[in-house]
């Protein structure tokens, strides 16, 4: 195929706004595609060589490097090249004029008596620019240049325009995906009715140039009967939003399965043998950042092949609470990811199941797809399922909701349950709702706390306490009421010395002037004080400070407690009280400014 047909395609797409316009340019470029060819089309239509996911290089062409390949394509100085650049503000318009320029000298030699000029074709720019992203390590600067200075010694002047434009990330044609699947439909279905067929298969494979393929080589019905394939990303299903658990209910259909949300990052994983790969809510290759996830995955799916999806969270590793989502951004930088690793541990709550062992699960309800989640994971500390319940009353997804806060996820996403509840890939719809607050309760002042029991260790806290149970005094009732669980902020040592420090306050049960709805492994006398700061004051069902002051069977908690310091200076009863709490709590309470989404 020549290239110059697709660069005239370019330009006339250029010249027009709408949409509709659009897609009769595309219909007669895709007319004169060979199918074998149209991937690569519709991949530089988008201005890639690939799709982002499969995670290949880039270009790697910084404008000195173009400006000089343009240079030695057309005999100009590298001088005179930018002064046009300058002059027209467009690389690409200034190679095109330099190209026309050296084509009249060189149309009047070749009138004299030279050769004739082969036409440069499709396959040969995508192969040359291929080459160009590929060319890394040493000696790459002078490959890439070579390269693209004889591709745009090869080509017309449109054609070096769009080369240009191309290698710049300028290509700006205005086209989005929508467009392309509509002209795609017209012309391998017969009409852009059949649009939605070639976005559902885009959705289960996000790799539009792929699609493109199949739909030109083997038609529509192939199309149809598409499933998700390990290693391409599915394109996710999102959720609408509501605030009022009984609407909430109504919305979903009266049953739902409702889980926390979890406030990580999304991953998409799949497992095929001992290959796993990560995909970010956005479809990036993420798989680089979780080594350890990867090891999850490898050792937990009991399947050949599969799909998972799940909440990637930070915590800490010794009490398993999670963490703030700002703790994953750790994970991000490239190199030292095994010191990132250990220093910010992730956990995985998956939610979803998108296909396991040639069974495409995106069209069964979800309760199937939880069954058959469970089934093939074998569930860890590390890598199980989303806390969920299951219910069809307010009141308990309230509680649930509360409970969720406390515990440092964002909500709870509440998912319908009845036979039409499938995976809507790619799409934002009522099947999904997430329940956030539109309130937040800032913690700005510490509060001094009284240690009232303690958990045991795990890992490296082994032998000693994981978390203590903390509670504000009552002096109405002169009683410790819980407030949360603290097993954040203290140093090896703090730890260490816990178990000594503690070791005359121990009772056989719940002290009588604490009042828990926790269950601990140790009781103590409430005697000990330290001071705390916490992300924000939350409800709790699970903390009985202030039980029902500010909604029925809820108490006031603080969400992702830190230790401080011990405060050896003051007495049990010198410590934060109920009531000023409850004051702290309704003083910072604020609208949370958000858009909708
Ligand atoms: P947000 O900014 O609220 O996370 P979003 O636009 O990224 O919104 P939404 O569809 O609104 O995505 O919310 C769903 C997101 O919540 C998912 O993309 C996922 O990352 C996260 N999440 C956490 N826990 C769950 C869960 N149990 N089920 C589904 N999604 C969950």
């Amino acid at each position: 195929m020549e290239f110059e047909v697709v660069a005239e395609a370019f330009e006339e797409l250029e010249a027009v706004s709408a949409r509709t316009q659009m897609t009769m340019v595309l219909v007669e470029l895709f007319k004169k595609t060979p199918p074998e060819l149209v991937d690569k089309v519709v991949y530089l239509l988008m201005g890639k060589l690939w799709p982002d996911w499969k995670g290949l290089p880039e270009l790697g062409v910084g404008e000195k490097l173009l400006i000089k390949a343009v240079s030695l394509a057309v005999h100009r100085s590298e001088r005179e090249v930018e002064d046009l650049y300058k002059k027209l503000g467009d690389l690409g318009l200034a190679a095109e004029r330099l190209k026309s320029m050296q084509a009249q000298r060189t149309s009047l030699l070749a009138f004299m008596g030279g050769g004739g000029e082969e036409k440069l074709t499709l396959e040969k720019v995508y192969e040359t620019l291929s080459r160009v992203a590929m060319a890394t390590g040493e000696g790459s600067r002078d490959l890439k240049l070579k390269l693209l200075a004889g591709l745009i010694a090869d080509a017309t002047p449109r054609e070096a325009k769009y080369i240009v434009r191309f290698v710049e990330g300028r290509l700006r044609l205005g086209v989005g995906d929508a467009t392309i699947m509509d002209a795609l439909a017209a012309v391998y279905a017969g009409s852009a009715g059949f649009r939605p067929l070639v976005e559902r298969a885009y959705n289960l494979r996000a790799d539009l140039g792929e699609i493109a393929r199949i739909l030109a080589s083997r038609g529509i019905e192939e199309l149809k009967g598409i499933k998700p394939e390990v290693g391409v990303p599915i394109r996710p299903m999102l959720a609408e939003r509501l605030n009022n658990p009984v609407e909430i209910l109504k919305k979903v259909g009266g049953h739902a399965i409702v889980e926390y949300k979890y406030d990580g990052e999304r991953g998409q994983i799949h497992k095929k043998g001992d290959t796993v790969i990560i995909f970010s809510r956005r479809l990036e290759n993420i798989t680089h950042m979780y080594p350890d996830v990867q090891e999850y995955a490898r050792s937990r799916i009991k399947a050949e092949e599969a799909i998972v999806e799940g909440e990637i969270v930070a915590v800490n590793p010794e009490t398993g609470e999670l963490r703030p989502f700002q703790e994953l951004m750790h994970r991000r930088r490239k190199h030292d990811i095994h010191v990132a690793m250990k220093e910010y541990p992730v956990h995985v709550r998956l939610f979803d199941i998108l296909y396991v062992d040639g069974e495409d699960y995106t069209v069964k309800p979800l309760p199937e797809r939880r069954r058959r989640l469970s089934e093939i994971v074998d569930e860890s500390d590390e890598f199980r399922l989303a806390e969920h319940i299951e219910t069809e009353d307010p009141d308990e997804l309230e509680k649930f909701f509360l409970q969720a806060i406390s515990e440092g996820a964002e909500g709870v996403v509440v998912k319908a349950t009845h036979s039409q509840a499938v995976y809507q890939a790619g799409s934002r719809g009522w099947l999904w709702i997430k329940y956030k607050r539109d309130y937040k309760s800032e913690m700005i002042d510490t509060v001094d706390l009284v240690v009232v029991g303690a958990f045991y260790g795990r890992g490296r806290r082994g032998g000693t306490y994981g978390a203590l149970i903390m509670a504000a005094y009552d002096p109405d009732a002169d009683m410790f009421r819980t407030v949360c669980k603290v097993g954040s902020g203290f140093t090896d040592e703090d730890l260490a010395k816990l178990p000594e420090m503690f070791k005359d306050l121990v009772v056989p049960h719940k002290h009588p002037r604490v009042d828990s709805k926790m269950q601990a492994d140790v009781w103590f006398v409430p005697s000990k004080v330290a001071e705390i700061i916490g992300a924000e004051i939350t409800l709790s069902p699970l903390h009985t400070c202030c039980t029902d002051s500010v909604k029925p069977g809820a108490g006031l908690s603080i969400r992702f407690p830190r230790f401080i310091q011990w405060r050896p200076d003051k007495a049990p009863e010198d410590a934060t009280t109920a009531h000023e709490l409850l004051e702290m709590y309704r003083r910072q309470l604020r609208k949370i400014e958000e858009k909708p989404a």
